[in-house]
């Protein structure tokens, strides 16, 4: 094998957010794989600011794996900063990254106004990342690609996607110098071997280096007998008693899965009919168009083929910023789902602010809770929850149901390891907080005897 490749470890490093993987082909190509933006703590999000490792117009092409904002959200930075090649995706990501993008460009906006106005950012003067002036300079940059398919990056590097079965148009990626026959295969973020909406994930050829996700590499989902059991308790519980039940959910995915889910618990007769279902989110409505769209028909598990996979007669669209404040107090008891997932911001975080002092409320949780997020708060028990400037007591009841998660467990990511041929000689544990991906890295030193490490932050390694 010679050095032809080598890979800088830029984000999703010992973190969950930020990923961003150089690859250096030959010395002189450089790909980017991911743009991700840091999330969670502050000390995370303060590294957005700070001065790009590397001279953004130096790199040639940026991959995606997918759409979710700690692998694209840090875009509109790079271009603004002077890169100008393409940015390679499936159609699926670049419709998601496109809506993404301007959504959090928005939320930016807004809250550096809001600061502003309200006083109390620590900040003189807050201002956004990024715009979306900002945004609208990416979307011309994005090439489709097509899954299963070689693509040619030149000077002999090539690349193919395979389908990850995480979000809508995720992929695993694998670049092969066809000089040297060296590969690297990364994973992006791997979902469970069954998605409920989407086609399932797919092994890709094996490389030499394998880079994967970590996320939940300490944890096994629980497989309860009774799907949601829980959630469906803590529904009933709620709208007995005359509250409402908000749901904080990732715009992307989070949201078809939960409708899927509720509607599988009425027609199971689990929870009433008739309770209305919102989703508060224009991120999530404009998202939940993408997945009923005919044209993203091959993404979508079969067993939906020829019919709407969401038929819920309940659900309720809440599209304007009126009809968004009028669910904080609805005329009968109602269940909401809004963005964002972690309530880190959107329009989630208005309806925490008034339905968080109320006991007959609900507040269910259905995805990973980063560190510092309010959302990691309150499932860690918070009292008081700090929003706007001002602190609100918590009297809500609190759930997280781990069975929503789109990440795979332990045993999944070593499923998807095991099914690869050849095998891997070095995998990198990413995308994962340090004690998930050293529980990782051990499970496969100890169950597939293959050389397994914990990339730092800024490391370099030759392939
Ligand atoms: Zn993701």
């Amino acid at each position: 094998m010679g050095t032809s490749l080598t890979l800088t470890f830029l984000g999703g490093a010992q973190t969950v957010t930020g990923s961003k993987y150089l690859l250096t082909h030959r010395g002189n190509r450089r790909i980017l794989v991911d743009a991700g933006m840091f999330q969670g703590q502050k000390k995370l999000r303060e590294m957005n600011w700070q001065p790009f490792p590397t001279n953004p117009s130096s790199i040639h092409t940026i991959v995606l794996t997918h759409a979710h904002m700690d692998h694209v959200g840090y875009l509109p930075v790079l271009v603004a900063q002077g890169f100008s090649g393409q940015i390679l995706a499936t159609a699926g990501t670049i419709r998601l990254a496109g809506i993404v993008l301007r959504d959090a460009a928005h939320l930016q906006e807004m809250e550096a106004r809001d600061a502003r106005k309200g006083g109390y950012s620590k900040h003189a003067n807050p201002r956004p990342l990024y715009t979306i002036a900002d945004v609208e300079r990416v979307l011309p940059l994005f090439r489709e690609v097509n899954v299963h398919t070689d693509v040619d990056l030149g000077d002999g590097l090539v690349m193919r996607m395979w389908r990850a079965g995480h979000i809508l148009g995720a992929t695993s990626i694998r670049f092969r110098d066809t000089t040297t026959g060296n590969a690297v295969v990364f994973s992006g973020d791997l979902g469970r071997l069954e998605h409920p909406v989407l086609v399932d994930r797919e092994v890709p050829q094996g490389a030499p280096t394998v880079l994967i996700e970590s996320t939940y590499g300490d944890r096994e989902h629980p497989e309860p007998e009774i799907p949601h059991q829980e959630f469906a308790d803590l529904v009933n519980r709620v709208i007995g008693r005359g509250g409402n039940v908000l749901i904080p959910a990732f715009a992307v995915d989070r949201t078809e899965v939960l409708l899927l889910t509720l509607q599988e618990m009425i027609e199971a007769g689990r929870i009433p009919a008739d309770i209305p279902i919102w989703v508060n989110s224009p991120m999530g409505l404009a998202a939940l168009d993408v997945y009923r769209d005919p044209a993203m028909a091959a993404e979508i598990d079969p067993r939906f083929k020829g019919r709407e996979f969401i038929n819920l007669p309940t659900l309720r669209e809440a599209r304007s910023m009126e009809a968004s404040m009028a669910l904080n107090c609805p005329d009968r008891p109602s269940i909401i789902i809004s963005s964002s997932g972690m309530a880190t911001g959107g329009r989630v975080v208005h309806h925490l602010a008034h339905m968080l002092g109320d006991e007959r409320n609900g507040v269910v949780f259905t995805g990973f809770q980063a560190p510092g997020t309010r959302g990691r708060a309150l499932v860690d028990g918070a009292t008081e929850l700090k929003m706007y400037g001002r602190y609100v007591p918590v009297r809500a009841e609190i759930l997280q149901d781990r069975e929503f998660s789109v990440h795979a467990d332990a045993s999944d990511l070593i499923d998807w390891l095991r099914g690869m041929s050849p095998t891997p000689t070095v995998v990198h544990c990413v995308h994962g907080e340090p004690d998930s991906a050293r529980a990782l890295a051990q499970r496969i030193r100890e169950e597939l005897g293959i050389t397994a490490v914990v990339p730092s932050l800024g490391e370099v390694v030759r392939l």
